[in-house]
């Protein structure tokens, strides 16, 4: 039995929350709009958390997706530090962790990622830290500025994290499975791009090493020790090995999961119960521009993914067709964009010079552009975007990519 019904039920509070309380209210939708979030916060702008915010740059206001006051001029009812513990899909009925019921007509569930944590002995050490959340970050902040600083990961926190705290006068080492930091996703030439820039900070970077354990003394980390062998001293830890999808919730309601760990959608992100979407970082939907079952970890998918979840609850059946986007930086030593995911490239072509750090990086998987880097030439990646979305084939023209005199809007 419900305590109460609502229109739309918006589970998760993260960004994809946010802007699919915004675009029902753009669009016209005039039934009762609940967010429902677990953290202290409203929907806020988590990647802040690894760059300004941890710099004590930015403010924590700024870092909100919106001013207090516009949930109650939007009319959106927002309950935070409550869970969602329970959806009942036959009865579309809410169990909250305050003890309420509520029924809804439509729901977003976008529980995001959960930090992937690493079980090595001394793993419960103080001066260990994860980061995900706006008090991570501060936790960061006063437990590693200006100290020995180990990072465990060479991907975007690992590195990103590193930079900032360097910022703050800490001496920073990363610890990585992979050669060189940040080829994961975009290979071994732009890799060491970023890791010189890393390096010429004063930042140690080993690669292909493992963490083995922690050591501590009195309870705190003291000590790092690789499975090569290396024993690096540090008064705090911060480890950037991945996130997992939440999918606890969803799971649990019934609705199917899909090979790469997401909630299953269909383009529309609709989930297998009709009127319940999914988005962000625990959605695993069908692109019909990649022809395959894309989960992204992007902040401007689950801001999009709002958007389209948004569009659909109102009847607009639109498929999601914007290019995955996403952006790091590196303190203000190096700023990147990228618009893919390339599954797999077979070939890269580089626009500019990586020597001047102005290039682009074209991604070619058979002929057609997977992905592009951009690093100072924003410009290149409105052209991604076009020619991954239309899956130009691309043939002998190819090689224009990589000339500067060629115009890619001729392509
Ligand atoms: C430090 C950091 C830096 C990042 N930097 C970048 C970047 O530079 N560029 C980029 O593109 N992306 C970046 N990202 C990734 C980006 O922030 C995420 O992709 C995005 O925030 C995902 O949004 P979401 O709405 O899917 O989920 P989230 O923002 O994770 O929100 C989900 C929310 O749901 C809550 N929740 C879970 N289960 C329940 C429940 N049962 N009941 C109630 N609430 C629940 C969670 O506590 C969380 O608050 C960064 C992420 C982090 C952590």
């Amino acid at each position: 039995m419900a305590d109460r019904h609502v229109a739309y039920a918006l589970i998760g509070g993260g960004q994809a929350c946010g802007n699919c309380a915004r675009w029902l209210r753009e669009q016209g939708a005039d039934g009762e709009i609940l967010l429902i979030g677990r953290e202290p916060d409203p929907p806020y702008y988590r990647p802040d958390c690894s760059k300004d915010y941890l710099r004590g740059e930015k403010p924590r206001s700024e870092t909100m997706f919106r001013a207090p006051e516009w949930y109650a001029e939007q009319q959106v009812e927002l309950l935070t530090k409550v869970s969602v513990i329970d959806v009942d899909v036959s009865e579309r009925l809410l169990s909250l962790s305050n003890r309420q019921k509520v029924s809804f007509d439509k729901a977003l569930i976008a529980t995001g990622a959960n930090v992937r944590r690493l079980n090595v002995p001394g793993c419960e050490l103080e001066g260990i830290f994860y980061l995900r959340t706006l008090g991570n970050s501060e936790a960061i902040r006063e437990g590693a500025a200006g100290k020995r600083v180990v990072l465990i990961g060479g991907s975007f926190i690992g590195c990103e994290v590193a930079a900032s705290l360097t910022e703050l006068g800490s001496e920073c080492a990363i610890v990585m499975l992979e050669r060189v930091a940040l080829s994961g996703v975009f290979g071994e030439s732009a890799g060491h791009f970023f890791q010189d820039r890393l390096e010429d900070h004063g930042i140690k970077v080993y690669g292909e090493d493992a963490l083995e354990r922690f050591e501590g003394s009195e309870g705190r980390v003291t000590t790092v020790i690789t499975q090569d062998g290396l024993e690096l001293e540090a008064d705090a830890v911060i480890v950037g090995a991945g996130v997992v999808p939440d999918v606890m919730l969803a799971k649990r309601a019934g609705l199917e999961l899909g090979e790469r760990g997401g909630v299953l959608a269909d383009s529309r992100l609709a989930t297998s119960v009709p009127g319940i979407y999914v988005g962000g970082d625990m959605a695993e939907y069908e692109s019909v521009i990649h022809g395959r079952n894309l989960r992204v970890e992007h902040w401007d998918v689950a801001f999009n993914h709002g958007k389209t979840a948004a569009l659909n609850m109102l009847g607009a059946d639109q498929p999601h067709e914007v290019v995955p986007y996403f952006f790091s930086d590196l303190s203000d030593w190096a700023s990147l964009e990228y618009v893919g995911p390339a599954a797999r490239w077979d070939r890269e072509i580089v626009r500019g010079s990586l020597d001047d750090g102005q290039f682009s990086i074209f991604y070619l998987d058979g002929g057609r552009v997977a992905a592009v880097l951009a690093v100072g030439r924003s410009e290149d990646i409105e052209h991604g975007r076009r020619l991954i979305s239309e899956g130009v084939e691309l043939g002998e023209t190819a090689e224009r990519l990589g000339e500067l005199s060629a115009d890619l809007a001729e392509l």
